[in-house]
């Protein structure tokens, strides 16, 4: 993979990231609390729901971090390379995740 094709990859991925982050910044607000307005289970359905909806927003902020990274890489011309060992991030493991900062060897060592 070019690297011209993985930035257009992640500025993509990374544009669609911002998109559905600002659209479902709904989601994400405190749940009403009033025990009057709605019932005791609802209410833990409702924080249930408050926090996975937490989760998500969480990972997705995650992912544009790594974008964001992978992109600064890709400028200083150290894109494809691990952060961590130093070798060459196989083009496959790139083409799926191209924000993906280590190779296989050592996301397996990091669990
Ligand atoms: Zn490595």
């Amino acid at each position: 993979m070019t690297d011209k094709k993985a930035e257009n990859n992640l500025l993509s991925r990374k544009a669609e990231l911002e998109a559905i982050i600002q659209l479902s910044g709904e989601n994400a607000k405190p749940v009403e609390l009033d025990q009057s307005k709605i019932g005791r289970l609802s209410r833990m359905d409702a924080l249930q729901g408050q926090a996975m909806a937490q989760a998500t927003v969480r990972r997705r902020q995650n992912e544009l971090q790594r974008i964001e990274a992978a992109l600064l890489r890709l400028a200083a011309g150290d894109y494809g390379y691990c952060v961590s060992c130093d070798e060459e991030i196989a083009p496959k493991r790139l083409e799926l995740d191209p924000s993906t900062p280590i190779c296989i060897l050592c996301a397996e060592k990091a669990g």
